[in-house]
């Protein structure tokens, strides 16, 4: 029995709108919060529901997230807008003494980069408060880090590596587009490569680490080293992790296109004035692209995401696994909710995250990352809701 604001419906956020809607006896008030009201009164409309409440709020501002959650009196917030917000949610949900959840760290608009830091500084006061923060829950940061839980839990005496393996296999037929917002995953790719090894972080050239592998239910492709966030607080929470990288695919048209697009600057976060406009490149080419939300119908092949883990079992014996789940984006996300397998694989997690926290199965005051919890209800939670996993001997 929960009072719950949902805020940002967009492509994850109308995977969540959706699988919420399903639990009535749990997200008993549900309400959408989006910038543009248009945005959740047609996630309402898809849903068919009249009860679900729908608010314009600009998550930017903590004066107007103030006002909505004074307003709702919300039990708990999911926040699926953009990482920019992040801190605004907090402070709103910290001042009105309310639960958060998010899928992504925090990212200032300007600078780029994400790190929790800013997030975890919050620790204190929600724990004085008597509230509860989750960070990441999506896939990924979201499964990845309670499939390691999960492996530490039932398999592993000790940790040794981790490689985080996010393969995409889908094919939207449009000539280049992201599968989710194109001003965030850019950001995160086309920043340096970095990954944990012995006790420090090290960096690469963008995308200049590679190599083949072959994924379950995919086949061969080429994954690239890249920095991605669930790195920051796994190394942080299982302290016995010697070496940490994170791998994703990317088709060779996609990195072409991306090319081009960094050589003539349309991935600039920085402003220019055109005609006497300021404008920001990668916001103009957001405009013109694609939105993640629409790729649904368009999207088809799988998604594999897994982690495979090395290090010795509970009798000592060295031991390596791989825990993933395969994704098809029509048979699997489409048919379920409409959508394509990224906001999907995204959207369940998150919503996953939020009956463990209105249900006390995950709970605490404070800021709290996935790992920290008992991964056993969640796991169970991912084969009932649509992202069942695979965990094998290697
Ligand atoms: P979209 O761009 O599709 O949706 C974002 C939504 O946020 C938009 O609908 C927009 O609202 C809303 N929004 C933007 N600014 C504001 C604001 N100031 N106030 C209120 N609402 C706002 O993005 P995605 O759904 O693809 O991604 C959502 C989040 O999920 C991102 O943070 C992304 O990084 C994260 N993500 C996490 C993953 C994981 O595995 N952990 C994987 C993929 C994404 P409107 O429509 O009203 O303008």
């Amino acid at each position: 029995m929960a009072n719950v604001l949902l805020i940002g419906l967009g492509g994850v956020g109308a995977v969540v709108a959706h699988k919420a809607a399903r639990l009535p006896h749990l997200f008993t008030k549900l309400t959408f919060g989006s910038r543009r009201i248009a945005s959740c009164e047609a996630v309402k409309k898809a849903i068919g529901r009249d009860d679900i409440g729908t608010v314009a709020v600009d998550a930017d501002s903590v004066d107007d997230v103030v006002r909505v959650l004074t307003q709702l009196k919300p039990d708990l917030v999911i926040h699926t807008a953009l990482p920019y917000q992040d801190l605004a949610i907090m402070e709103g949900c910290l001042r009105c003494g309310v639960d958060y959840l998010d899928t992504a760290n925090y990212e200032h608009p300007d600078r780029p980069g994400f790190e929790y830091k800013e997030q975890w500084a919050f620790h204190d006061r929600f724990k004085a408060k008597g509230i509860m923060a989750l960070l990441g829950c999506g896939f990924d940061p979201g499964v990845t880090n309670v499939y390691i839980a999960w492996m530490k839990k039932h398999h592993f005496s000790r940790i040794d590596t981790v490689d985080i393996l996010d393969a995409n296999g889908g094919d939207h037929g449009l000539p280049f587009a992201t599968n989710f917002n194109l001003e965030i995953n850019l950001r995160e790719i086309t920043q340096r490569g970095k990954y944990w090894e012995n006790g420090a972080w090290h960096e690469t050239d963008p995308l200049t680490v590679h190599e083949t592998f072959d994924f379950p239910g995919i086949g061969p492709k080429e994954k690239y080293l890249i920095y991605h966030e669930e790195m920051e607080s796994l190394v942080k929470n299982f302290p016995e992790i010697r070496r940490m990288r994170f791998w994703m695919t990317f088709g060779a048209a996609y990195l072409k296109h991306l090319e081009v697009l960094q050589n003539v600057g349309m991935t600039r976060i920085d402003p220019v004035v055109v005609d006497g406009q300021t404008v920001i490149p990668i916001r103009v080419l957001q405009a013109v692209m694609p939105n993640p939300a629409d790729l649904g119908p368009l999207t088809k092949g799988k998604t594999c995401i897994g982690c495979i883990v090395e290090g010795l079992d509970k009798e000592g014996k060295p031991a390596k696994r791989y825990v993933y789940n395969i994704c098809d984006h029509q048979e699997d996300a489409f048919k379920d909710v409409g959508s394509q397998a990224i906001s999907y694989t995204t959207g369940v997690p998150a919503m996953i995250g939020a009956k463990m926290m209105l249900e006390k199965k995950w709970r605490g005051a404070g800021v709290f990352n996935v790992e920290q919890f008992d991964p056993d209800p969640f796991m169970a939670d991912l084969n009932e809701f649509g992202l069942p996993w695979q965990d094998v001997a290697l």
